[in-house]
């Protein structure tokens, strides 16, 4: 059975997406610690990160840069935190989160609840910086 992750890379489940490439999708992160937190993840379906082959693991780190400097365009942060956690999706993921501070990084925090017409406007924005 494929991932929640999976199904959403193949447009089976809905996401705010962001960008993909042939190997990696960007897509906002559902419950955000803050705005603008973002996931990004490879194609393939490996649960652990460090368990990627050396071109799929590069290949994402190069794609989370380009996602990153796409988010710190978009919303005022002091810098994107990065966040590899993997306790809920057995899909390798990593967290960008736009941070002020380190509390900023917290998942333990109460979880952003943010509309759906806002989470679309902040995927948009994003989006549009990405492609630029
Ligand atoms: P982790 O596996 O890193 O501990 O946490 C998984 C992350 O994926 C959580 O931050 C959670 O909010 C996010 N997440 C879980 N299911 C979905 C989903 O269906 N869509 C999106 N966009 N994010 C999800």
């Amino acid at each position: 059975m494929s991932t929640i992750f999976t199904k959403i890379v193949n447009g089976e489940i809905p996401s705010y997406k962001i960008g993909e490439n042939e190997k990696c999708y960007a897509f906002l992160d559902i419950n955000p610690v803050a705005k603008g937190h973002t996931l990004v993840i490879p194609k393939v379906e490996v649960d652990y990160i460090f368990d990627l082959n050396d071109d799929t693991f590069a290949e994402l780190m190069l794609f989370a840069r380009k996602v990153a400097k796409s988010i710190e365009k978009t919303v005022p942060c002091n810098r994107i935190g990065v966040a590899v956690l993997g306790l809920e999706v057995p899909h390798a993921h990593i967290h960008l989160v736009p941070i002020q501070s380190e509390a900023d990084l917290s998942f333990s925090r109460p979880k952003l609840k943010l509309p759906p017409n806002e989470m679309e406007t902040i995927a948009q924005k994003i989006r549009k910086n990405f492609l630029s």
